[in-house]
């Protein structure tokens, strides 16, 4: 797929989406949450799903939300809070950790850059993009699971991992594209092209589908 008919593709699911549930962080980000708020829901969400997040990020944030009160809590009382998101315990400590760092280094403040984000603990480049993206409104690709996997499936890139997926991603698509990816690409992934047993048959853009082509031919 060129990126014309890629550009044609997320658009078309863009006008589609309305009809699904968006991705919990994206309806943060539309209640304009802080960049505290989002940046912890965003490393709750690693391995959770959706609803979980959701229900974790509410029941930690109605005793904590800022970064001052987080690392007041013990990690004993955030696992708690966060039970059963994927790795509570992890990230319990790395939510401790990630508090202490943001009041001592950066001023109680989220950083708006990749490398400041990444020296957070628990933080990776997907997290890191997400937290840009939302929290900061700066153009960045946040290539999960679901957007690695379909923009595979359509051909439009070929990779072997959600890095290089961004980096073909980063280098093939316009700017101002790059936000909008994760939300469509999440709910899609979500809703109709999911891991297995993809729903073909409900999808808008199946004539454009390499993979669906592929099998279908
Ligand atoms: Fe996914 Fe099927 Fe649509 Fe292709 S046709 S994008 S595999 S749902």
């Amino acid at each position: 797929m060129n990126t014309v008919n890629f550009i044609k593709s997320l658009t078309i699911l863009d006008k589609e989406s309305q009809n699904w549930n968006p991705p919990v962080l994206d309806l943060m980000a539309a209640h304009e949450e802080t960049p505290f708020k989002i940046l912890i829901s965003t490393i709750l969400s690693a391995r959770t799903k959706d609803e979980v997040t959701a229900v974790a990020s509410k029941k930690l944030f109605s005793k904590t939300n800022t970064p001052e009160s987080l690392r007041k809590l013990n990690i004993k009382q955030i696992e708690k809070l966060i039970y059963p998101v994927g790795f509570f315990k992890t990230k319990a400590k790395h939510l401790k950790e990630t508090a202490n760092i943001l009041v001592n280094t950066y001023f109680s403040q989220v950083p708006n850059t990749m490398e400041e984000l990444l020296t957070l603990p628990g933080v990776g480049r997907k997290t890191a993009n997400l937290v840009l993206s939302l929290a900061f409104k700066i153009p960045a690709i946040c290539v999960d699971i679901h957007v690695f996997r379909i923009t595979n499936r359509l051909n439009y890139v070929n990779t072997s991992s959600p890095g290089k997926t961004e980096i073909e991603l980063r280098t093939k698509l316009p700017e101002k594209y790059w936000s909008m990816i994760n939300r469509v690409l999440v709910a899609f992934g979500q809703t109709i092209c999911r891991p297995v047993s993809p729903k073909c048959e409900k999808c808008k853009i199946q004539k454009h589908c390499h993979y669906y082509n592929t099998i279908y031919s």
